[in-house]
């Protein structure tokens, strides 16, 4: 480890088989306790590196891991044996390298103005998006003689990142003839999560032209929706984010993946609304009859969408109470969420109970579409005031 990765390393106990690792307030003074099964992510990672086979399988660890915390789950994935990470920027890199010492680490936002020296200091690859990109990182490369990698991404479809398909074959000869130290050559599916979309065959057929090209360099195609589209999508490594994480990436028939995250709230106080009465904000929800309520400290600001709202003409999200399925009731607010508790037996639950959010029968992809929106944006709003509990199984 260089003096720079030491002076980074996070003061963060190693974690023995078995044991949990828990951060934030203490659980009596919790809202939100946040329960993360990173051996459900290790699960996860060896199934799909199974359907994967022979390719290697790595992991996308960006934004906070999606939610579930990058220093955690990098050093679960890599002692499980991961050899491969991306993540969004370098930021994020630095903290997977404090703790996947021997990893390739792509940065998938690639090379900021200035930024190539940051590279080599923690073994960090961009991955080149552009010409001018490639041209900066060429020429730091040659004076520092830095040969420690990069993937070079070419678009076959998003619009997005990547130099188009006529550069690449234009760009090959060169690539060939010097070192430019190009150690993967990657691509990015539009809409693998719709496996009859004409774009997955174009893009594939796209891909596999263009490595043609590059014979020698490994190609990676495919991301978590991406590995369920054959064979023909794998190519020597594929690229799951969110699949790792228990979002369902076969949208549409049974999750193949283990659930990963448990979000449970403190119940604050249960009061009784009158008819004709509303609950929370712009009294968007009116009780139809004397109903019970449980207010829960959790909120929008702990990434719970607001957009799960419930109102008089459409129903919002659900929670478990008492092990049973109960309808939330009116706005969420920034700090707390009614629930409809009316359907439960008296005294079946109390002040100070835990009622479960997300969990169980409540997958990350069931509350996102509840809200208007798809598990990734769910986990990746995962909040900062949680008691995290970091199960290893
Ligand atoms: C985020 C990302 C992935 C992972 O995608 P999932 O759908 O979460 O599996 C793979 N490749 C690139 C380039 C990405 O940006």
């Amino acid at each position: 480890m260089s003096e720079a990765e030491s002076a980074l390393q996070p003061d963060l106990p190693a974690v023995p088989a078995g044991h949990l690792v828990e951060s934030g307030p203490p659980v009596p003074e919790a809202g939100g306790i946040l329960t993360v099964n990173l051996g459900a992510i290790v699960a996860n990672w060896q199934d799909l590196g199974r359907r994967a086979m022979p390719s290697e399988c790595a992991a996308v660890i960006k934004a906070e891991a999606y939610g579930c915390g990058i220093e955690p789950v990098a050093r679960a994935l890599a002692g499980a044996g991961c050899k491969t990470f991306f993540v969004a920027d370098l930021g994020e890199a630095r903290r997977a390298r404090a703790v996947a010492h021997d990893a390739a680490i792509y940065v998938l936002n690639g090379l900021l103005p200035g930024t190539a020296p940051a590279f080599p200091d923690i073994r960090a690859r961009p991955v080149i998006g552009s010409l001018v990109e490639l041209a900066e990182w060429d020429a730091f490369c040659s004076a520092k003689q830095w040969y420690g990698g990069a993937a070079l991404h070419v678009d076959t479809g998003m619009n997005r990142l990547g130099i188009s398909a006529d550069e690449a074959a234009a760009l090959a000869p060169r690539i060939r003839a010097e070192n430019h130290g190009i150690t993967l050559l990657m691509s990015h599916l539009v809409c693998a999560e719709q496996p009859q979309h004409p774009l997955n065959e174009r893009q594939m057929k796209l891909f596999r032209d263009v490595r043609l090209l590059y014979r020698g360099i490994p190609g990676s195609l495919a991301n978590s929706s991406g590995l369920f589209l054959g064979s023909g999508a794998h190519c020597d490594m594929v690229r799951p984010g969110a699949a790792l994480f228990g979002v369902n990436p076969t949208p549409g028939h049974r999750n193949p993946m283990r659930s990963v995250i448990k979000l449970q709230a403190r119940i604050v106080q249960i009061r009784t609304v009158s008819k004709g009465e509303t609950v929370g904000y712009n009294a968007t929800w009116t009780a139809k009859h004397t109903t019970r309520v449980a207010v829960a400290a959790l909120g929008y600001a702990d990434g719970y969408p607001r957009a799960a709202s419930a109102t008089d003409a459409a129903p919002g999200a659900d929670a478990i109470v008492a092990d049973t399925r109960c309808p939330l009731a009116g706005r969420v607010s920034m700090d707390l969420v009614a629930i409809d508790i009316t359907a439960l037996p008296d005294h079946s639950v109390r002040r100070g109970d835990l009622i479960t959010l997300i969990g169980g029968e409540i997958s990350v992809d069931e509350l996102a579409a509840a809200a208007g929106t798809i598990g990734y944006e769910v986990l990746t709003s995962l909040g900062r005031r949680y008691h995290r509990i970091y199960r290893q199984t």
